[in-house]
Formats: C-alpha cells, sequence, structure tokens
C-alpha cells in the first residue's frame, strides 16, 4: 500500500500527464537523455524502492547501485534555487550529476519506467537529441515543469534531495529496505548519505505573472486532484 505521500506524488504526475500534450518525438528506444545526472527527492525514491521490493529484485537493484557513476554532493534544491532567484542573486545551476548513462536503462528502455522520477517524466522534445543537438522544448513546457519540480520538492521538505542513485542509496537505511541494504556494502550507502542535502518547502514559484496565467489550470489540477477525501492542496499545507 502506497504512503500517503506516494499517493500524492502519483497524483502530481497524473495531472501533469493530462495536462502536457505537447508535439513530441521522444519514442520508446530513443534514451540519449538517459543519464546519472537525474535529481530526485525522497520520496520518489521510495516509490522506486517499494516497487524494487514489490518484485522482489533486490539483487537486480544492488547490481544496479554498483553501476552508479561518480558525482558530486548538491549544493542547491529548486527551491533553494528559487529562493536565491527571488531574493535578486545572481545564481548559476549547477549540474551535480554525471553524463553516463543512466543504471536503470536496458535495451535502452527504463527499466523502472512507472515509478521513474518527475525530472525523467518532464524531460521531452520537440525534435530528436543527438550529440551536439540538445532538447527543444516550449518555455510554458520548461516553466510548468520547473513549477512542479518545486511542488514536489515541497512534498518532500526536510528529507534527502539529490541524486537519483545518491537518494536510493541513502534510503537504504530504511527498515523496509534491510534486504537490499545487507546486498550493498556499507561504504557504498555512505557515499549516497554524504551526497544528498535536505529538501525545502516552496519559496514562491519563479513564474511571470503571464507564465502564470498559463499553468493556473495544472496547478489548479495538481491542488485540487483528491487523494481519499483530502486534495493535495489541503495535504500540502497541514503538514
Ligand atoms: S528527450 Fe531527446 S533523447 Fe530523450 S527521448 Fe526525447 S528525443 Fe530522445
Ligand atoms: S530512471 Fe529511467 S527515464 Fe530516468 S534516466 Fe533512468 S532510464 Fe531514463
Amino acid at each position: 500500500m502506497l504512503s500517503l505521500k506516494e499517493e500524492v506524488l502519483r497524483g502530481i504526475y497524473e495531472e501533469f500527464e493530462k495536462w502536457s500534450a505537447e508535439e513530441i518525438v521522444c519514442t520508446k528506444g530513443c534514451a540519449a537523455c538517459c543519464t546519472q545526472n537525474v535529481l530526485i527527492t525522497a520520496v520518489e525514491g521510495e516509490l522506486i524502492h517499494r516497487f524494487i521490493r514489490d518484485q522482489g529484485k533486490e539483487e537486480w537493484m544492488a547490481a544496479k547501485m554498483q553501476e552508479k557513476a561518480v558525482t558530486k554532493r548538491v549544493q542547491m534544491t529548486t527551491n533553494s534555487f528559487a529562493a536565491s532567484c527571488l531574493q535578486g542573486d545572481d545564481v548559476i545551476p549547477e549540474s551535480y550529476g554525471n553524463e553516463k548513462p543512466c543504471a536503470f536503462l536496458e535495451d535502452n528502455c527504463c527499466s523502472i519506467y512507472d515509478v521513474r522520477p518527475f525530472s525523467c517524466r518532464c524531460f521531452i522534445s520537440e525534435i530528436i537529441c543527438k550529440s551536439g543537438v540538445p532538447a527543444v522544448i516550449g518555455e510554458t513546457y520548461l516553466s510548468a515543469s520547473s513549477a512542479v519540480m518545486q511542488i514536489v520538492e515541497h512534498l518532500g521538505q526536510g528529507e534527502y534531495f539529490g541524486n537519483m542513485f545518491d537518494v536510493l542509496l541513502a534510503l537504504c537505511d530504511l527498515p523496509e529496505n534491510k534486504k537490499l541494504m545487507r546486498l550493498l556494502s556499507a561504504s557504498l550507502s555512505n557515499q549516497g548519505r554524504a551526497k544528498v542535502i535536505k529538501a525545502l518547502p516552496l519559496p514562491g514559484f519563479l513564474l511571470v505573472e503571464e507564465e502564470m496565467g498559463k499553468i493556473q489550470p495544472l496547478l489548479e489540477a495538481i491542488f485540487s486532484h483528491k487523494v481519499g477525501d483530502r486534495t493535495i492542496e489541503n495535504i500540502l499545507n497541514n503538514r
């Protein structure tokens, strides 16, 4: 059974998917964007761990974690970046990941597709990406993705935030992941904890008025989405 936060996360994914009907060229088997440069929150990691446990694939997961590339400790979350921008600070987003292919890629397809994190869900393109030809996507879509990332981080505030494999390693110390923990070396799981930071609450959206108008229907759909008898807005405001 999913936790309340996992249910909320699923609701956010569902509403974003309904809203995003862009003209994209992404197809199954196209995976140049699948690098180890994906940032996630703990609740997104917990959903992935639950998926692995439910299938009894801990040994498979341990092998994937050994394939983890070297990453840097994250310095800023999406919400701390937004807070700095809103204060007028001059900040440049940094890359903390590694451009090596994601360890979850198998035959160029995502092996955890159903529970892939939001950063993967929102990464699309209007042209086929190639070496030297990055993804192209509309401004409104980019702004909406950033706003939803901020909501996802708000949901996981106070918990781990970082590169996907670092968060997954850090979460191995949860009692429900003890089987996986036994399969990993202590140094590997310590590495994950050393590289993650805490997710922060939403400081405000980085949206200009015109964008806010276009994205409002998505935000309203997310906030009014029901989980049980409560809306996501109510759950996020009554932590
Ligand atoms: S974003 Fe680019 S690399 Fe990724 S699936 Fe779409 S076209 Fe392929
Ligand atoms: S988790 Fe899946 S969608 Fe995300 S980068 Fe890895 S293989 Fe690609």
